[in-house]
């Protein structure tokens, strides 16, 4: 979809910002462009939109070098988000959103209409509308922003550190809205940011750059932490990348055992015969209530007149991560972890080590299937160079010198565009082929 050529970016000040890039991103993909400040992620953004012209190399867009689109034309298809949301300070937010959409010669009504959607969507309630950017708080200002960006409904979304200037609350709350509305929306997202934990929760690739321009790793989240490069990309990525790396594990995988559970109508004497430490007491529902301490249970009644203490959180079989069960082991008073079901029902308990023996044999399985489908990944592209190196070689030479335009059919083979006779036509500039 957004495809860099050995792409650069010198400056006359001899500041190179963009070394010999070349990058793939995927057209409904959310790349987060991370690094050190001064790595050259905002300059390779603005790329993107022509605000920055390459000194080398080429950008292209769905298979177009951007050079040959006009630049308010490329830009109409790009929606652009910046820090501090970047609002017309003296328009209500209702006409910085219909901002785009008046440009496009909507009309003001429809324009309207189209901004008011947008609020809803980015979760603003219509009370909003008529207040002026200075009359709302940094997160909503930056949903403003964003509902802004979404104007013309473009297939492309850069963002440059739209987060950054809101407290981490705010953030963590924009983060998961922009999460929930890109699945609604599947944009192409190039996502600029110098946090690598925002990296790795939002994005479904991530470019790490390293000073100099520089392109250090592009992966996915999961293996960029279980395989970093290098040092430099190991050292980013942080010490505790083993830990968040368990945030890519399923919990569904973990072995829960029975453990001591009991109904908080149960006698304490039943309690103290399981001898165990520490016993969870369930509700009717088998939904977990606390855990009593065997040592401090009353000398009669039922576990309802014991102290309970709280569970801390429980962790859920279907949807939780790895990660999420061992923190519910760790914050445990009985440092067991409880797994519940899809009605909050208590499947089963784990202590750390249980769970970190079995978390160790599922990320080993992980990394292996990733590492197949990368190996097939890399077949898969070998053979289709392999295919498009023998329909170049094969492909005939027209009068005028030029190859015939060839296109793939549904089949997977090359045909010519338009039969046989097809008129000769100009060749891909980037010479891959049609791809
Ligand atoms: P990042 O977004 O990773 O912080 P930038 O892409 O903004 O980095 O900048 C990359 C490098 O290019 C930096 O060293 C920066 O100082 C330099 N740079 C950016 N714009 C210019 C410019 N207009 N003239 C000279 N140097 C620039």
């Amino acid at each position: 979809m957004i495809r860099f050529d050995a792409v650069s970016k010198n400056y006359p000040n001899g500041t190179t910002a963009v070394d010999a890039l070349s990058l793939e991103l995927a057209e409904g993909g959310l790349t987060v462009l991370v690094g050190p400040s001064g790595c050259g992620k905002t300059t390779t953004l603005r790329m993107v939109n022509r605000m920055v012209e390459p000194s080398a190399g080429t950008v292209s867009l769905r298979g177009q070098d951007i050079r040959e689109v006009a630049a308010p034309e490329l830009r109409r298809g790009i929606g652009y988000v910046i820090q501090h949301a970047g609002l017309f300070p003296h328009r209500t937010i209702l006409d910085n959103v219909a901002t785009v959409p008046l440009l496009l010669g909507w009309g003001k009504k429809k324009a309207r209409s189209r901004a008011a959607e947008l609020l809803e969507l980015v979760g603003l309630p219509a009370t909003m509308a008529k207040r002026y950017p200075y009359q709302l708080s940094g997160g909503q200002q930056q949903r403003v922003g964003v509902a802004r960006a979404l104007g013309a409904d473009p297939p492309v979304l850069l963002m440059d550190e739209p987060f950054s200037a809101v407290d981490p609350i705010v953030r963590g709350e924009l983060q998961a809205e922009f999460l929930r509305l890109q699945k609604e929306l599947h944009k192409t997202i190039v996502f600029v940011t110098h946090d690598i934990d925002e990296a790795i929760k939002l994005g479904d690739h991530i470019a790490v750059f390293r000073t100099g321009g520089k392109l250090a790793q592009f992966d996915t989240p999961e293996r960029l932490l279980a395989h970093p490069a290098d040092d430099f990309v190991a050292d980013f990525v942080g010490q505790d990348r083993g830990i968040r790396r368990l945030s890519f594990v399923q919990a569904s995988g973990l072995p829960l055992r029975e453990g001591p559970v009991l109904p908080v109508t149960a006698p304490v004497g039943d309690a103290r015969s399981l001898g165990e430490p520490w016993v969870l007491a369930v509700d009717a529902a088998r939904r977990p209530l606390g855990w009593a301490a065997t040592a401090d249970l009353p000398p009669g009644g039922t576990l309802a007149d014991a102290t309970l203490a709280p569970l801390g959180h429980t962790f859920a079989l279907a949807g939780d991560s790895a990660r999420a069960a061992l923190d519910a082991a760790l914050l445990s008073p009985s440092r067991l972890a409880v797994g519940v079901d899809a009605d909050g029902a208590v499947a089963g308990v784990a202590d750390a080590y249980e769970l970190s023996a079995a978390i160790a044999g599922a990320s080993a399985r992980a990394s292996a299937s990733a590492a197949e489908e990368a190996v097939e990944e890399a077949a898969e592209e070998a053979a289709e160079d392999a295919v498009d190196e023998a329909v170049d070689e094969a492909a005939p030479v027209g009068p005028a010198g030029s190859a015939t335009k060839l296109t793939k059919s549904d089949a997977g083979e090359d045909v010519p565009a338009g039969g046989p006779d097809d008129a000769p036509v100009e060749k891909d500039s980037a010479g891959g082929g049609d791809r």
